[in-house]
């Protein structure tokens, strides 16, 4: 494409192709039709003529170009043989602008007229007029009026022809003024346009400018566009890809739609099932509810049949180092089913030596005859005690209080039944141990039912009537006078020992760290015969709170397991020194406690209206474990020595007066009648009205210790 032109360049083509034209021009014979152009460019195209007739010689002068021009011209043509030539003075203005014209009017030979008189004219010689002679004045006269004459007519001519150059002249001076005022307009127009043309110049920079820039724009974004078209190209390709993705998706969708369809009609089937289970399944709650509520009434009534205060008997085995019992010396007769019956008497053979007879031989030994709950013979193992007790852990888990007592004399294995025996075996874990873990497991599967159990621990030593808490740790650590039995709150049932530890427990772990800080924190002091341990009661107690929050049901029973002090008196044959006094009112101390304990029990099963919890610090602090709905199990512990029978029976009777307060024998029956209770025996005998069971069973305590 051509480039647009600028109206400036346009202009100036235009005066550059005018100006060779107006060199041209002036050039030329100047015509009027030429003159018309202007006086100024007339001017300029006389000035070089000008300068060429001064070049030409003196003949032209400066102030008359234009005769000089009109005299040059016939000159170039060689006419100026046919004028005269006329003197220097006064001619050479004429002579020069006379002959255009009078070429132009083609006059004649100009012939003087010769006056009659007068010679004739001297014939032409050479060329020249021949000179007339002096006295020829008429001729000479004559020659000057020819002349003059001719003078006078080419003066006319010339006055025409100059009235003709001036009306030229005027008419080229009014043609300039015209072509001045063109040439103004055109230069304003020139001025303008050069204006314009330099604005468009700028504009044309500033374009250019713009246009480089916008090129550099256009390639930047050519490039961009370039990427974009790639990025498009991508993206159609991922697009196309993701179309086939979605394709393939919707498909699987209207697979899963039919199928969620299919699910969401199986899953309201479903539903409906399900609803109808839960429905069961409530039922059936209910029923399991009723029927654990059924449970627990009947394990509570069987407990209560085989009834609420029991006594156990287990006879430890000989330990490596003891002497063998002679044959005999411990029996344990079977049951009535049978060797397959588990045993529940034992007889107890001792040779009294001395007692004899008349003949001075041995006495026959005294059979004593005890019958219990259940006898565990020296071989039972740890399992087959717990199984035993399993089913009171199992009340106390039902909201009704237990407490088990380890009664017997020192080494008959009361802790061993209660803790456990050495080395961690868990073969010989004791009672605590195995009762808890029963408890977490049992209480684990009632969660299954809606109950949810905590278990809060605390375990305690009664010595010498003052409490120590065995869990006590840090600083507190063997202080024990610090410790009192108080209620929990004012008109509260609840007891707690005060500045005593009352751990929460979950597990066997914390269980067994808890006896394992007991076994630390117990006391060690020596006596003459055994440990501290052994002259004082340690009782630990369980807390279980229940609740079922479904159904808005709570229990709340404490499990009591104590390890009693031992029962043996002292030898009255001991000499009474300060360590033997000490034992002396330590050994007071325990057999208050213990009788306290029997009458404690005499008077629950009695239903006395007082109950002398208060008399020891052992009943005051299981006062919410005994009576009432509570249970009791009693481990009467008995060594297989016969060095030991003295205190082997006195512990059996003990045991034997506990189990006969509880349990109607076959032999016998409790009935309460007022304020006196009749005890009616198979042998007839029947305690007078008035005296009261447990006076009585206090007389028969005390037998039997003294
Ligand atoms: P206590 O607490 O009544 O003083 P222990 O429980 O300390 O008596 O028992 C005294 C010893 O007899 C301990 O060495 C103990 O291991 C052992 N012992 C007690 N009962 C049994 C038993 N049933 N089987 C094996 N060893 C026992
Ligand atoms: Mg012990």
């Amino acid at each position: 494409m051509e480039p647009q032109r600028s109206p400036l360049l346009e202009v100036k083509g235009n005066i550059e192709l005018k100006r060779p034209l107006a060199k041209a021009a002036s050039r030329l014979p100047l015509s009027g039709r030429r003159l018309k152009r202007g006086p100024d460019q007339m001017e300029e195209a006389l000035e070089p003529e000008k300068k060429r007739t001064r070049g030409l010689g003196t003949r032209v002068t400066t102030t008359h170009p234009r005769a000089a021009a009109l005299n040059s011209a016939p000159q170039t043509q060689g006419q100026t043989a046919a004028v005269p030539r006329a003197p220097r003075k006064s001619a050479p203005r004429y002579s020069m602008a006379v002959a255009p014209v009078l070429k132009t009017q083609k006059p004649g030979p100009v012939v003087p007229a010769q006056k009659p008189g007068t010679t004739a004219a001297p014939p032409m010689v050479g060329g020249k007029k021949p000179k007339r002679p002096a006295w020829d004045l008429k001729g000479q006269l004559c020659d000057l009026n020819a002349e003059l004459k001719c003078y006078r007519e080419r003066k006319q001519v010339l006055d025409q022809e100059n009235q003709q150059l001036q009306d030229q002249l005027r008419e080229a001076k009014q043609q300039a003024s015209v072509l001045g005022a063109e040439r103004r307009t055109l230069e304003e127009e020139l001025t303008r346009v050069r204006a314009q043309a330099e604005q468009g110049q700028r504009e044309l920079g500033n374009l250019s400018a713009r246009v480089l820039e916008l090129e550099e724009r256009l390639g930047t974004q050519e490039g961009l566009v370039q990427e974009l078209q790639q990025e498009q190209l991508r993206l159609q390709e991922e697009r196309r890809g993701l179309a086939a993705q979605l394709g393939e998706q919707e498909r699987r969708l209207q697979t899963s739609e039919a199928s969620l369809s299919d699910s969401q009609a199986e899953v309201a089937s479903l539903r409906q099932a399900a609803a109808a289970r839960e429905a069961v399944l409530a039922e059936r709650e209910d029923r399991l509810h009723g029927l654990e509520m059924e449970r627990r009434r009947l394990h509570n009534q069987l407990q209560e049949l085989k009834g609420n205060i029991r006594v156990f008997c287990r006879v430890r085995p000989v330990l490596p180092g003891e002497s063998t019992p002679s044959p005999g010396f411990l029996q344990f007769p079977s049951g009535p089913c049978g060797p397959s019956d588990p045993p529940t008497r034992l007889s107890l053979s001792r040779s009294d030596e001395r007692r004899g007879t008349l003949s001075g031989a041995p006495a026959a030994p005294t059979r004593h005859d005890f019958s219990f709950d259940r006898v565990f013979p020296p071989g039972s193992g740890q399992d087959e005690v717990f199984e035993e007790i399993s089913m009171l852990v199992q009340s106390a888990l039902d909201g009704y209080p237990v407490c088990i007592f380890a009664y017997g004399q020192t080494g008959s294995g009361k802790t061993f039944t209660m803790e456990g025996g050495p080395g961690g075996d868990p073969r010989l874990e004791g009672l605590i141990p195995r009762a808890l873990r029963h408890l977490f497991s049992v209480a684990q599967e009632l969660r299954g039912q809606g109950w949810t159990y905590s278990f809060v621990a605390s375990y305690v030593e009664i010595y010498n009537e003052t409490v120590r808490d065995l869990l006590a740790t840090g600083a507190r650590k063997g202080q024990g006078g610090e410790c009192e039995i108080r209620r929990a709150g004012p008109g509260s049932e609840e007891l707690t020992v005060t500045n005593a530890r009352y751990v929460p427990v979950s597990c066997e772990r914390e269980v067994e760290a808890l006896l394992h800080l007991a076994r630390q924190n117990r006391a060690v002091a020596r006596t003459a015969q055994n440990e501290r341990s052994s002259r004082s009661h340690s009782v630990f107690q369980l807390q279980i709170s229940g609740e079922h929050a479904g159904r808005g049901l709570q229990c709340a029973a404490p499990l009591s397991l104590v390890d009693l002090a031992g029962s043996e008196r002292l030898d009255p044959g001991l000499a009474l020194g300060p360590g033997e006094r000490e034992r002396l009112r330590e050994t007071q101390a325990i057999n208050s406690s213990l009788s306290t304990l029997g009458l404690v029990i005499m008077a629950l099963s009695n239903k006395e209206s007082h109950v002398p919890y208060r008399n020891s610090k052992l009943t005051y602090l299981l006062q919410n474990s005994l009576g009432g709905s509570a249970k009791m199990l009693m481990f009467v512990n008995i060594s297989p020595l016969e060095e030991n029978v003295s205190e082997s029976l006195n512990s059996l009777r003990f045991a034997s007066k506990v189990r006969s307060l509880a349990a109607p024998s076959p032999s016998g029956f409790l009935l309460t009648v007022g304020v006196c209770t009749l005890v009616l025996q198979a042998s007839g005998t029947c305690i007078p009205k008035g005296c009261t069971f447990a006076r009585q069973l206090t007389i028969d305590f005390w037998g039997c210790l003294n």
